[in-house]
């Protein structure tokens, strides 16, 4: 590997790296294997899942349950799983892919997402052996189902601020556990839980607590407003009694589980919205090549085109990022498996933190603003149950909220940055240098794109520059500054992306190039608004009038003529039948 790729290895590189200088893993490069991974979770959820739709919905859990069983026994939930508890032990990628290949139906994708992430990992990551050997081989079958207990009725964001306390019992044998946790995802079916709680007062902890245990309660199911064919439901703890054998890590050092786990979970959230993205708008298209409306068909008029065509490209932004992170990560691991492999599994994670908090958000939105689109596009009938779409929009709306919040995950994306910089992991002095010097010129088919990613890049720098300089420590509290930056890196992460495995996969490809395009066109304004605000926060007098000027300087777009671009995209698009690449 070159000198420039192997430095390229680290989270938040791409701030550093000129778009295309480091080989990607795109959707174009998944192996026969994993899109073979990838399509037996597709099938089974098409063929078992989509069919019972409306009995999931009226919560039949006994079925949700069932289902589980059926792809556990066929081997779909073993990803993750080391082979020495059953498993397969994947590579992320793939692992990611089979989450993604869930979410033809929310209810569906949660429940499988709790299973084999949240609720399954903290024992492959952090169990004992002993933890392991009772627990993963049946979890990798769904003889028992997985769930995870971290929010509390006062505390959510603030997970620390749990209050569920532990108690060692006078003989030491167990632990007492009394409090209460608020929307649990799986309760409903779940044989085993990760439960974090605090002992003696403070020293925040990980438990494992079987549905059986004396003192546990489940309540009731939640009426949500969507994914309503998954289960969601408090837990109540008197005097629960779980045995010192199932503490789960260290005890006081619950929050290195809570949080490294979290980030596998953005990182499933975010890999996944590209599945539910694309299915929504070949969802979308099928309505409106069949509804006619002044006796022609929908299709046929420019504004429902520009809607299709721009979230095919905000699409192919996100599946950019999402694989290029998951092939990062798998980079990072290796190949090699062994005892340590869900140590490394949790370190490349961790490194990539960024990354991942960013596929959160801007999966989590994109597929918001691609099924409210594609509602839109229904007309009225996009409003009336039994639309997919019209569930779609209801499920997709959890996405912004759980898995950290957007809010939180826009300020960890800033603040883990600034992070790496603070320790110079980051090099700021190397990417302020580079804001003195001329905006790099290339001389290729994607030359302005790649323009494109550069300035935004510096648009991100510099409004880090400013807040550092202005606030200094005080930063951590200037929560519109962070979420503003956090905004600017997330599309220059995107439009590197997009542009990058373009100029991997087929620079001279006129659908891919109107892609990255029509992306390109609308980041680049998106960003410098939020570019503005946070200089305006950060700055005054002559040095708000110097950044602003540098700002309009960065600002500048290569014009495209967007009707042109669209209907290259569209046409693709017809010729497909749906989102024009996919697994
Ligand atoms: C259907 C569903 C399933 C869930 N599944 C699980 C599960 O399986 N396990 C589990 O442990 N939890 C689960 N959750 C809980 C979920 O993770 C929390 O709801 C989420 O973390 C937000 O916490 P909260 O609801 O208490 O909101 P709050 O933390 O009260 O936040 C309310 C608002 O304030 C904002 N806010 C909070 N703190 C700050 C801050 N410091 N700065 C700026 N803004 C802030 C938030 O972004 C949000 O907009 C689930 C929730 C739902 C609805």
């Amino acid at each position: 590997m070159a000198g420039n790729e192997a430095e390229a290895l680290f989270g938040g590189a791409f701030l550093l790296t000129s778009a295309g200088q480091v080989p990607l893993v795109t959707a174009e490069s998944l192996s026969g294997d994993q899109r073979a991974y990838f399509t037996a979770m597709r099938q089974f959820t098409e063929r078992e899942v989509i069919p019972n739709i409306e009995r999931l919905e009226k919560k039949d859990l006994a079925l949700l349950r069932d289902l589980l069983r059926k792809a556990g026994d066929l081997g779909l939930l073993l990803a993750e799983i080391p082979e020495a508890y059953g498993g397969l032990q994947l590579d992320v990628t793939t692992a990611m892919l089979m989450s993604e290949a869930t979410s033809l139906f929310g209810s569906w994708s949660v429940t499988v997402g709790c299973h084999t992430g949240i609720g399954t990992l903290p024992i492959v990551h952090f169990g004992t052996e002993a933890q392991k050997k009772k627990y993963l081989p049946r979890l990798a079958t769904a003889e028992w189902i997985a769930a995870y207990a971290l929010t509390e009725p006062t505390s959510g964001s603030d997970a620390l601020g749990a209050k569920t306390s532990a108690r060692l019992s006078p003989d030491g044998s167990f632990y007492s556990l009394s409090g209460a946790k608020q929307f649990i995802t799986n309760a409903g079916i779940a044989d085993v839980f990760v439960v974090f709680a605090k002992v003696d007062g403070d020293k925040f902890t990980g438990f494992i607590v079987e549905r059986s245990a004396p003192g546990l309660t489940v309540g009731p199911e939640e009426h949500k407003m969507g994914i309503r064919g998954s289960s969601t439901c408090p837990l109540f703890f008197e005097d629960c009694q779980v045995p010192v054998e199932n503490v789960l890590g260290e005890i006081g050092k619950g929050h290195r589980i809570a949080f490294n786990i979290l980030n596998l979970g953005r990182l499933k959230l975010g890999v996944g919205s590209v599945g539910g993205s694309r299915n929504m708008l070949g969802e979308a298209l099928r309505y409106v090549r069949e509804r006619r409306q002044f006796g022609q068909a929908l299709i046929e008029f420019p504004l429902i085109r520009e809607k299709l065509a721009r979230s095919a490209a905000a699409i192919h932004a996100l599946e950019s990022m999402a694989y290029r992170t998951t092939g990062m990560i798998d980079e990072r691991i290796g190949a090699e498996s062994g005892a340590d492999r869900p140590g490394r599994v949790m370190q490349a994670v961790e490194e990539y933190s960024i990354e991942a908090s960013i596929l959160k958000v801007m999966g989590s939105e994109t597929l918001s603003g691609v099924v409210d689109e594609a509602l839109q596009m229904h007309g009225g009938y996009g409003y009336i149950e039994g639309y997919h779409v019209e569930r779609a929009y209801r499920d997709v709306r959890i996405n912004r909220l759980y898995e950290g919040t957007n809010e939180i995950n826009r300020m960890l994306i800033t603040g883990m940055l600034l992070k790496r910089v603070s320790k110079g992991q980051l090099l700021l002095g190397d990417a302020l240098a580079a804001l003195e010097q001329p905006l790099p010129s290339f001389d290729d088919p994607l030359a302005h794109q790649r323009t494109a990613a550069a300035q935004l890049k510096r648009v991100g720098w510099m409004v880090l520059k400013l807040a550092i300089e202005r606030f200094g420590p005080e930063l951590e509290s200037r929560q519109e500054v962070l979420a503003a930056a956090a905004d600017v890196i997330s599309e220059a992460f995107a439009v590197d992306s997009a542009v990058a495995r373009t100029l991997q996969v087929a620079p001279e490809n006129e659908l891919r190039r109107a892609l990255v395009n029509l992306y390109v066109f609308e980041a680049l304004p998106r960003a410098v608004v939020r570019a503005r605000t946070a200089i305006c926060c950060s700055a005054e007098g002559e040095a708000l009038a110097t950044a602003l000027s540098q700002l309009e300087g960065l600002a500048r777009i290569h014009p495209i003529d967007p009707a042109a671009e669209r209907e290259v995209v569209v046409e693709a698009m017809l010729g497909a039948g749906g989102y024009p690449f996919g697994n």
